[in-house]
């Protein structure tokens, strides 16, 4: 620590990414990352993208990837925002949308970036506890409050919460901004994004990580009604103006565009996921039911942390949290079907 930080540096706890390792011969099962290439078509736009129009700073306001956004959601181009992949999108929210004089509520296990990002912008926070089947109960929500934002799928424990519930929910909650992160719908979720004409508070972020296997190029975006997305802007344009290079925009749209790519390696990695939970199952583990392309797991002899050291020596990487609650648990991302099967051999051996 220095006598030169903020007193605000000094008290933060920032977030710890997954471990990202340097050599190529692991099986990478542990930050959620698509197992298959992007499309070759985002490839072969980023390629084309490299030519001397680099000189040029890219267009500030991303026209031509919102408006390819709003094309694909039959929305206009003023409901839609990017940014640098969605944590930068979530950081602005938390910023312009969440941070008022009443607590922003999310759940107690949740994506652990939402504390992170209410330290960092000094917001007032509850956390509500998750059933002990880890769903989230939104009635639970229907409390005073300045915000709301919450993961569905939630993540780190893959549960899916229903559209319906989600409409019921906005029902009752007008006052304020409802967040949906959905990080990990297009494994088997049903998009709030059809909402969001209806309920002028709700905001609803996805990413071309995940399900379009962009998550080395950084981008996300928030579709929302026309007026939070102008909030977002505002704050965009107080810290970049530019979060979106050439490269990821061209990529960007491309991807988007690769309709068919996209849902064939959605669908694999769905095929994969339960072929894996049932495998895990007969070897002795509880699953989450995920709808993601994870799955949380524990066993029932076996401790996690212990299970997760041991693939390592097999050269296998999966995430272990050390949160209470949640200790005896493993996030495994679903790879290829050729890597689940080498993770069922290892964990074999192990169990
Ligand atoms: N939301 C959730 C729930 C996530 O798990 C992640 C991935 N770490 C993100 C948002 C951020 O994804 P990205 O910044 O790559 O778009």
């Amino acid at each position: 620590m220095s006598r030169f930080w903020s007193k605000l540096v000094k008290e933060l706890t920032p977030y710890v990414p997954g471990e990202q390792p340097k050599t190529d011969n692991l099986i990478k099962l542990n930050t959620n990352e698509n197992p298959y290439a992007p499309s070759p078509l985002a490839i072969q736009a980023m390629q084309a993208a490299s030519n001397a129009k680099l000189r040029l700073y890219p267009d500030p306001e991303s026209t031509d990837l919102k408006a390819c956004l709003a094309d694909y959601y039959q929305l206009t181009q003023q409901q839609v925002f990017i940014g640098n992949g969605s944590d930068e999108v979530l950081a602005h929210c938390f910023q312009a949308l969440l941070k008022h004089d009443k607590p922003l509520l999310f759940p107690d296990i949740t994506y652990s970036f939402y504390t992170v990002y209410s330290q960092l912008y000094q917001i007032d926070y509850q956390q509500i506890a998750l059933a002990d089947d880890f769903s989230i109960n939104l009635d639970d929500y229907c409390i005073d409050n300045g915000g709301v934002i919450f993961p569905n799928p939630n993540a780190p424990t893959g549960r899916l919460l229903g559209l319906d519930s989600i409409e019921a929910f906005l029902k009752q909650n007008t006052e304020s901004v409802v967040v949906v992160d959905e990080a990990y719908i297009d494994f088997g979720g049903q998009s709030a994004v059809t909402l969001v004409n209806k309920y002028p508070n709700l905001l609803v972020i996805q990413t071309l990580s995940k399900s379009r296997s962009l998550a080395g190029l950084r981008v996300g975006f928030a579709v929302g009604n026309a007026d939070l997305i102008e909030a977002l802007e505002r704050v965009k344009n107080s810290f970049n103006s530019y979060p979106m290079d050439r490269f990821s925009t061209a990529g960007a749209i491309a991807a988007i565009n690769d309709e068919a790519y996209f849902k064939d390696k959605c669908q694999a990695i769905i095929n994969s996921r339960e072929w894996l939970s049932e495998q895990l199952t007969s070897l002795g583990f509880d699953i989450v039911p995920s709808k993601t392309n994870f799955v949380f797991v524990s066993h029932k002899s076996k401790p996690a942390e212990g299970v997760a050291s041991q693939l390592r020596e097999k050269k296998i990487i999966v995430r272990h949290f050390k949160q209470s609650r949640i200790e005896n648990y493993l996030r495994i991302t679903v790879g290829t079907q050729e890597e689940c099967e080498s993770l069922i051999t290892a964990l074999k051996e192990i169990i």
